[in-house]
Parts: structure tokens; C-alpha cells; sequence
């Protein structure tokens, strides 16, 4: 089981892909949303990676039924499911740590990874919901190996992002999305401080550049002893998903070139650049970043 945490739009969707272009490793995108999104439609992207609906989705239709409780229409249980996940918020992450909150969370998220271990014939499941209030209760389900990758980017490249709303996330300003950047990494760290050696920290920006040496590390974390998808130029061959929400880029298909995207370079005027950075100022030297706005 691979957790990845870290603040949205840092790459997460398009590393669980390539990851599970690796035989026997499964990326379920964002499965926290299964039950918002995929059963109550009330989240921002209602369709499975596959294209349909997650009630319609092979997989998931499965896994729904699976761990629905008898009794309990899959409405209402997701009803109590989204109940549940309010006690582990983000901001929850350090208290889940100590002494994780009494409800039916974390024994429907240890039932939907082992119904999807099951459903997809996978050895390895990579979550990429980025909540490291979920990554921080793992090493407490029955039966689940944890192992976390702390996914982290350049909060303006971040911001520039988060400028441009896609169809399945809204707008936020640089000075909202660089406060959530600092409130998740740090609580991404706080996971990785607790399970040292079963964690990783990648930047964006190394995982763009040398993504197969990347892929490498990340393959030894999760103790994965075949092929690498990546080839040494840098392209991946993507045969499809069933992700719980995520980037757009969750649809492509074929050969890609994994790449940094660095317009935001140029294109992040610079009021914005001074929001997107100071807020993150004691955490940029940490990560390697460009203290200068
Ligand atoms: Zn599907």
C-alpha cells in the first residue's frame, strides 16, 4: 500500500498512473471521494478513470457492494462515510498520529483497500487522496503494509495552477492555495517523521526531470522487483485507470513525456508571486526552493 500525500496539483494523479503501469501496483486516484463523488455526486468529478460513472464502473460498483454494511442502502452508508471522514481532516493528521478518532472510517478504508486488492488481483495499491490524516492511520488497519511518498512542488508553479481552474477543481487565489500548501506539507511531514523509513520525499521537480530514477526509488520503497514503465527517455506507455477523481490527465491514454511544466516561470504576475511565496517562506529552504519571491 502506497500513500501519497502533499497539497493538490503537485503531479499526484500522473505519478499513481505510471506507477501502475508497473505489473501487480493498482492507482485508485483519490479515494477518499469514492463515496462523495462516486456514490452521493455532490464532489466535482463524478467519472471513474475509465470514462463512466463509479455506480456504472466495473471495479468500483464491486467494491461498493463489497464493503456496504447489510442493511444500509450504498446512499446512506455513503452518507455516514463523509460523516466519518470530518474527524480526519488534514488538520487532524498529528492527533490520528497519537491516537486515531473512535468511528467507522478507518475500518471502511481498511475494507475498501483490501475489497480493491481483491476486485483488482493487485499486490500494490497506490492511494493518491493526498489526506495525510489517512496516510497517518495505515500502519493502524488490519492487514495493510503502509509505505509514503510526500509529493512536493514549487508552491508558485502550485499557484499558477490553481489560477486556471480545471473542470473538476475550482479557482483559489496564490495566497489560499500557498496557506494549504504549507498546512498539508507539513502535515505530510509529520507522516514521514513517523514511519522514517518507510517514506520518501520527492519533488516535483526531480520526479519531471529524471522521472525513471524517480520511479526507481519509489519502486524499491514499495518493494516492487520488476520492470520500471519508464523508459530512459522519460516516456511511459498509459493503458488506462479506474481513478477516484484527480488531474484531467487521468483520461490520456498511449505514450507520454513526462515533463515539467514551467510556464508559470513567465506567466505568474508578481503580486501573485509574492502571495504564492511569502506565506511559504520557513518551509521553502526545507524543500529546495528559490527563497526569493
Ligand atoms: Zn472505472
Amino acid at each position: 500500500m502506497l500513500y501519497i500525500t502533499g497539497w493538490c496539483r503537485s503531479g499526484s494523479t500522473m505519478l499513481g498512473d505510471v506507477l501502475a503501469e508497473a505489473p501487480g501496483v493498482v492507482h485508485v486516484g483519490e479515494l477518499r471521494f469514492l463515496w462523495r463523488n462516486g456514490v452521493l455526486g455532490t464532489g466535482s468529478n463524478r467519472r471513474c478513470g475509465c470514462g463512466v460513472t463509479h455506480r456504472e464502473c466495473p471495479v468500483w460498483s464491486k467494491v461498493l457492494e463489497e464493503i456496504r454494511p447489510a442493511g444500509r442502502s450504498l446512499v446512506e452508508h455513503a452518507a455516514d462515510v463523509v460523516a466519518w471522514q470530518e474527524a480526519y481532516r488534514t488538520r487532524h493528521t498529528r492527533r490520528v498520529l497519537r491516537d486515531p478518532p473512535r468511528n467507522g472510517w478507518p475500518a471502511t478504508l481498511a475494507a475498501a483497500y483490501h475489497a480493491i486488492a481483491r476486485v483488482s488481483g493487485a499486490r500494490i495499491i497506490v492511494d493518491s487522496s493526498k489526506y495525510a490524516s489517512d496516510a497517518a492511520l495505515l500502519s493502524t488497519l488490519p492487514g495493510i503494509e503502509g509505505r509514503y511518498v510526500h509529493l512536493v512542488r514549487d508552491p508558485r508553479a502550485v499557484a499558477w495552477s490553481w489560477l486556471r481552474p480545471k473542470e473538476y477543481t475550482g479557482y483559489r487565489s496564490a495566497l489560499n492555495s500557498t496557506l494549504h500548501w504549507v498546512a498539508f506539507n507539513l502535515a505530510a511531514d509529520a507522516v514521514g517523521r513517523a514511519h522514517r523509513t518507510d517514506s520518501l520525499r520527492i519533488r516535483y521537480e526531480a520526479l519531471a526531470a529524471g522521472p525513471r530514477a524517480a520511479v526507481d526509488r519509489i519502486l524499491t520503497l514499495i518493494g516492487h522487483e520488476g520492470p520500471n514503465p519508464v523508459t530512459a527517455d522519460g516516456t511511459v506507455e498509459l493503458t488506462g485507470n479506474h481513478t477516484v477523481t484527480g488531474n484531467p490527465n487521468r483520461f490520456d491514454r498511449g505514450r507520454i513525456t513526462i515533463g515539467e511544466d514551467r510556464r508559470w516561470h513567465t506567466a505568474l504576475p508578481r503580486h501573485q508571486r509574492f502571495a504564492a511565496t511569502l506565506p511559504a517562506l520557513p518551509l521553502l529552504r526545507r524543500y529546495g526552493y528559490e527563497r526569493r519571491a
